[in-house]
């Protein structure tokens, strides 16, 4: 079981709530860009093919907070870009841990050693390191070679100084089951990070590599085998049973994207992190303004090979939130 305790139940209450107040739809997370500049150029990124006069740009401090409390999601995953590129990250992250939101700091960990100094350990945050796989897959992933071997030396480091480390996997159709395997053991056995987060790549229209994604059935058996003999259990996946069932063909679910919204540079962006069909200024304005019946797999062709986390994961919550019984799964075990 991967979620902490504490998480899981202020989740629980925070989803509670919203059915008490009748509110249809919220955020359980929001994925918040405040730049699209990164360090690195990886193959299959979508953000970083935007023009020069936008990656210039940084997004305010009381721009992302304002956002965040508008919304009143209780999770905050922020994203770029490389969010460390960010000179004013630290009292983003600060301001939003003393609202009380888990905040995940994503990053390829390059430009930890440097900025590391400027956070402090909290239960409301954890480091997420994108790990693609082994040395020489990672590499090619964000081709350049030895950033993996940086990424490691970010995590030891980071988990001597007492924080929370999450590593965050995306696997294409160059993987089979046994890389998926070896990336998994490696980050749960060896290095022992304290969460892993997985998760199918999704063909971004921007992204320069179209090939390498995965189709729905593709996805499905990758993780079935990679899952298989008990593995599923042993690893300290972060993520809901019923999400791990879904990845692996066992449930079926529809999207619900205004689960896991996106606020960018550019604003919410309608439906999801992964397609932009315009943006709007707030949380209540993408739920109110966007036709969600038109989106999901079977309804727009964008969405066909999706079974990314931003669509899924919230159905999969909801669903366990609903069910006494996976409710318990999900407190015992995965
Ligand atoms: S590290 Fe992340 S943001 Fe940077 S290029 Fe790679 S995928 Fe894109
Ligand atoms: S299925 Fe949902 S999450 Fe996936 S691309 Fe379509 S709208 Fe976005």
């Amino acid at each position: 079981m991967g979620i902490p305790l504490r998480q899981s139940m202020k989740i629980g209450m925070y989803i509670a709530g919203q059915k008490i107040r009748r509110r249809e739809k919220f955020p359980l997370i929001v994925e918040l860009e405040p730049l699209f500049a990164c360090n690195l150029k990886c193959a299959g990124c979508g953000k970083i093919q935007h023009p020069a006069n936008i990656l210039k740009q940084r997004m305010p401090v009381e721009q992302a907070i304002g956002a965040i409390e508008e919304s009143g999601a209780p999770m905050v995953s922020i994203a770029g870009g490389e969010p460390l590129m960010h000179p004013q990250i630290d009292e983003i992250v600060r301001q939003l841990i003393k609202r009380k939101k888990f905040v995940y700091l994503c990053t390829n960990a390059l430009l930890m050693p440097k900025h590391i100094e400027k956070f402090r350990p909290s239960p409301y945050f954890s480091w997420v390191v994108h790990i693609d796989g082994l040395r020489e897959r990672h590499d090619a992933s964000v081709s350049k070679d030895g950033v993996f071997d940086q990424a490691v030396e970010a995590i030891r480091e980071a988990k001597q100084r007492g924080f929370t480390v999450a590593t965050n996997t995306t696997f294409f159709n160059t993987d089979t089951p046994q890389t998926v395997i070896d990336v998994l053991d490696y980050l749960n056995d060896e290095l022992g990070v304290h969460h892993m987060m997985i998760s199918p790549g999704y063909a971004y229209e921007k992204a320069p590599d179209q090939e390498h994604f995965l189709g729905v059935q593709e996805t499905r058996e990758l993780f079935a085998k990679a899952f298989a003999n008990g593995r599923r259990r042993r690893w300290r996946l972060n993520h809901s049973p019923l999400f791990l069932d879904f990845l692996e063909g066992k449930v079926d679910f529809s999207c619900t994207a205004w689960g896991i919204p996106s606020y960018s540079l550019f604003g919410w962006q309608k439906p999801c992190y992964l397609m932009s069909d315009g943006y709007v200024s707030t949380y209540k304005e993408l739920v109110e303004t966007t036709e969600w019946e038109k989106y999901g797999r079977g309804r727009d062709p964008r969405c066909a090979n999706c079974m990314a986390h931003c669509g899924y994961e919230p159905s999969a919550v909801l669903a366990t939130m609903g069910s006494l019984r996976e409710s318990i799964r999900a407190m015992r075990d995965v």
